[in-house]
């Protein structure tokens, strides 16, 4: 039995985090393990019935097999189930979002982490990717889980995700008003005067010039949910940091909130035992209260985390103009290097500072030949390298000239523009770009049938953002291979591309309104056009129409990086490499790299496409990527592909040339027994694929060599279970029934033709089973049984009489049953070399004819 589990103190994020890790794993159980936060309870009372969780106390915890935990790393706050956690015999599997933590008890493979706000934007967003639709309410708890873990979207570290995977669960139904009502609950008369309590003993303590507020009151009662209280004295405060300590039955129950990176939350938890994020964290502490007291404030310092510095984010070197430079120079430089803005002066004198705007102007005024120093201001906020991040944004949000030039003693070292701060403060800047790569313009040109689709895109591109081609072209033009389905993505509307490229090309558009895209099918050949897209759509056509997704977002979105490069194919930009995550080197090196930690759980399809990389062009995973799928499969989160596109993947891979090396790989990381626990791919499948490659070539080669291989891999599962997987995996009904008969018939075929006493025998066993079952057989086989299928393919398997129905006619039998028998007789003898050519086959035909009358 499959169980799902969270910490004792369920709030949203956990409880949310639970219901999403269902969906992963259908069949398992979602079990509450100790107290749920109060307005978790009280929402889950009102919705026990749909939500369908157990308590502890109607499982068999003995029963349980595999236990997956979401929301902790810690099996001591698992309550009932820490046991369980502990147990040999069981395996866990743990989702979280705490970083950087890597706990002993686990097998790393069993582990996915994250860096999101909430963990509930983890497991969205594994949903979203995997096109699960949740319920209503199942949306409505997720939308609490982000709201809760993401103060709303307003703790430090929450990011664009969080905000997204909020959007998706809206999208989804999550329902507003009970989204309000449960988040924040009415406080009780007990919490409001403990809250006034707590209030009224704060104190104020230094760690690193921040103020950090600490509140510790002893209480006689239990009060449900400090952390709630905690979130409102800091409403009320607006401190930077708080820590409530409040002892309550014996134990000193602990919460710590920061809204400064400069201090850990966690690490303050940390002196009493517990943990956290950097900015929610808590503690129960088992000991006095002036104690737990004591042990926080001996933590301060270690919380205290030096945030970045001028120094460490500014750019480097600063330019210079001289301030007798005309404003042409001033403008050039700043267009050379892209920068927004240039110093005036000298390294050891600073004298002012320009903007492009200004710059502009200027030249629009006709000033392009005065000087700098007419245009430029001489009044500049500088730092030093010191200077902490906060106080440079605050410069820099004073300043007009948007840079702040950074000085060691009165040289100037380096500036801070906004994008260093906003890249620092881990947000996309304006100016990201992808870094320069090579012109591909020439070798697109070059490729023969394409040229004229080139220009033709490139001719009607005008209007849309960024027109790109995307997907295995890039990589194949790349690798100077032939490839060539033409992938185009458009920042904007592909379907209007589509449209536009259609006339041009004198073709037409087959547009898919719902997904953005559209076939242009042309004289030449067929172009695929999609718009861009982003992770948290299902379509391109629910992004709000403002929101269009960047081409960075849309290769984001893809499997690896040697595929997650794009060409643009637009006007004067056409050539140009766009390659945001490395694909360019990994290609050189032959690495297959996924983008994110959550690739292979977002789309296990992944494997496939992975293993067939790495076989076709001798490519490796990384020592990452490896582990990531090797962690995917242990995590048994395989299995639930939809089955035609697993299908489609495993398909392409075995229909490459030559699958030796993927075969190894599937077995090596447990692919073919997590599709299906028969499957056997390994060291034997290749040598007798290897085997029966070698004998399709030569004797068959009108066989799919997919479906040959495919029934090696599923060569010990009986034929009831292989019907049944092929129907799950939607193969056609001819396919499925050749393998499944070749599974069955080729060890009896074996025997069969070892024992076949003439060659007419040995064609009629044989015959049905032509060609999937014989070849393998054949493969399977030695001695007198090889010999006689070879001799089959070879010599009998093309035997045709000379003769047809119509000589017979001619012979006096008019048509009848008796002219099949004829012919069979006929053909039997010729099949045992009795009869030679077609007088010797209408001789024999008389007699038979003769004889029979
Ligand atoms: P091949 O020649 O091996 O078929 P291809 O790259 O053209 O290579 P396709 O299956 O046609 O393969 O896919 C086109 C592109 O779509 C890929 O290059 C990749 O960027 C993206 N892609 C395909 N499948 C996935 C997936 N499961 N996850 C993410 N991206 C994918």
């Amino acid at each position: 039995m499959d169980v799902i589990v969270t910490h004792t103190n369920t709030d949203f994020d956990a409880f949310a985090g639970m219901l999403a890790a269902r969906r992963l794993y259908p069949g398992a159980v979602v079990a509450l393990s100790g107290s749920l936060n109060r307005n978790v309870r009280e929402f889950y009372r009102l919705h026990a019935e749909e939500l369908d969780v157990v308590e502890p106390n109607r499982l068999d915890l003995d029963a349980i097999t595999r236990l997956i935990v979401v929301e902790t790393l810690q099996p001591e706050r698992l309550g009932d189930f820490e046991g369980v956690a502990r147990r040999e015999d069981v395996e866990v599997v743990v989702f979280d979002h705490h970083r950087g933590e890597r706990p002993d008890w686990l097998a790393p493979e069993n582990l996915v982490t994250s860096e999101d706000g909430a963990l509930t934007t983890t497991m969205v967003s594994i949903l979203a990717e995997r096109e699960l639709e949740p319920t209503p309410l199942e949306a409505t708890v997720f939308a609490l889980g982000i709201h809760e873990d993401t103060g709303s979207l307003s703790y430090p570290g929450v990011g664009l995700r969080d905000a997204e995977a909020l959007a998706w669960c809206m999208r989804h139904g999550a329902q507003q008003e009970m989204v309000a009502q449960y988040l924040h609950s009415p406080l009780g008369e007990n919490e409001r005067a403990l809250l006034d309590a707590l209030l009224a003993a704060l104190e104020t303590h230094d760690a690193g010039g921040l103020d950090v507020l600490l509140g510790a009151v002893a209480w006689p009662q239990y009060v449900d949910g400090v952390s709630n209280l905690a979130h409102k004295i800091v409403d009320l405060t607006d401190a930077r940091a708080l820590v409530c300590l409040v002892e309550m039955e014996g134990r000193v129950f602990c919460v710590v909130r920061t809204r400064v990176a400069e201090l850990d939350a966690a690490a303050i938890a940390g002196g009493l035992g517990g943990g956290g994020h950097a900015q929610a964290a808590s503690a129960v502490f088992r000991g006095p209260l002036e104690e737990a007291r004591g042990r926080v404030l001996a933590a301060l310092p270690e919380a205290i985390r030096r945030g970045a510095t001028a120094g460490e984010i500014m750019s480097r070197p600063a330019r210079f103009v001289s301030p007798d430079d005309s404003v042409a120079h001033a403008m050039v430089l700043c267009q050379r290097h892209r920068q927004s803005g240039i110093q005036v002066g000298e390294p050891g004198r600073l004298v002012g500072v320009v903007t492009r705007e200004d710059l502009d102007k200027a030249v629009g005024h006709g000033l392009s030949h005065a000087p700098v120093k007419s245009v430029m201001s001489s009044e500049v906020d500088t730092c030093e390298e010191s200077t902490p991040l906060p106080e440079v944004m605050r410069l820099l949000a004073a300043s007009d000239a948007g840079r702040v030039p950074v000085l060691r003693g009165e040289e100037v070292v380096g500036v801070v523009t906004r994008s260093d701060l906003l890249r620092a403060l881990g947000e996309p800047t304006a100016e990201e770009t992808a870094p320069a790569g090579p012109d591909l313009g020439p070798r697109l040109l070059e490729i023969p049938r394409l040229e004229s689709v080139f220009e033709a895109v490139q001719a009607v591109s005008d209007p849309f953002e960024g027109v790109y081609l995307v997907g295995g072209a890039v990589r194949d033009v790349l690798m100077g291979e032939p490839s060539f389905d033409v992938d185009i993505a458009v920042e904007g509307d592909g379907i209007a591309l589509g449209r536009a490229l259609a006339t041009a090309l004198g073709g037409r558009a087959v547009p898919h309104e719902k997904f953005g895209t559209a076939i242009v099918v042309h004289p030449g050949g067929r172009v695929d056009v999609a718009s861009t897209r982003t992770e948290f759509y299902d379509y391109p056509g629910a992004l709000p129409s403002v929101e269009q997704a960047s081409i960075r977002q849309d290769l984001y979105r893809r499997d690896f990086t040697i595929n997650a490069m794009a060409v643009s194919v637009k006007g004067e930009d056409f050539g140009r490499l766009v390659d945001y995550f490395g694909g360019l080197r990994d290609l050189e090196n032959g690495v297959v790299r996924v983008l994110h930690t959550l690739s292979f759980i977002d789309d296990p399809t992944r494997l496939f496409r992975a293993i067939r990389y790495e076989n076709r062009h001798g490519f490796r995973m990384d020592a990452h990527t490896l582990g990531l799928a090797r962690a995917c499969v242990e995590m048994e989160l395989v299995g639930e592909l939809s089955s035609a596109r697993l299908r489609d993947e495993l398909q392409a891979l075995l229909s490459e040339e030559d699958v030796g090396d993927s075969l190894r790989r599937l077995a090596d990381l447990g692919v073919d027994r997590a599709i299906h626990p028969h499957l056997a791919a390994g060291e034997e499948a290749a040598r007798v694929v290897a085997d029966l490659d070698e004998l399709r070539a030569r004797l068959a080669p009108e066989a799919p060599s997919w479906r040959l291989r495919l029934a090696v891999l599923a060569r010990r599962l009986s034929s009831t279970e292989i019907l049944g997987w092929s129907e799950r995996l939607r193969l056609r009904r001819r396919d499925a029934e050749r393998i499944a008969d070749a599974v069955t018939v080729a060890p009896r075929l074996v025997e069969r033709a070892a024992v076949a006493d003439e060659p007419a025998a040995l064609r009629d066993i044989v015959r049905p089973h032509d060609p999937d079952g014989a070849l393998l057989a054949l493969a399977g086989a030695d001695g007198v049984a090889r010999e006689r299928l070879e001799r089959y393919f070879e010599e009998l398997r093309d035997v045709r009489l000379e003769i047809s129905g119509g000589d017979l006619a001619e012979l006096g039998l008019a048509e009848s049953p008796q002219v099949g028998a004829v012919l069979e007789e006929l053909l039997r003898r010729k099949v045992n070399g009795e009869l030679d050519g077609r007088a010797a086959e209408l001789e024999a035909a008389r007699e038979l004819l003769t004889s029979s009358q």
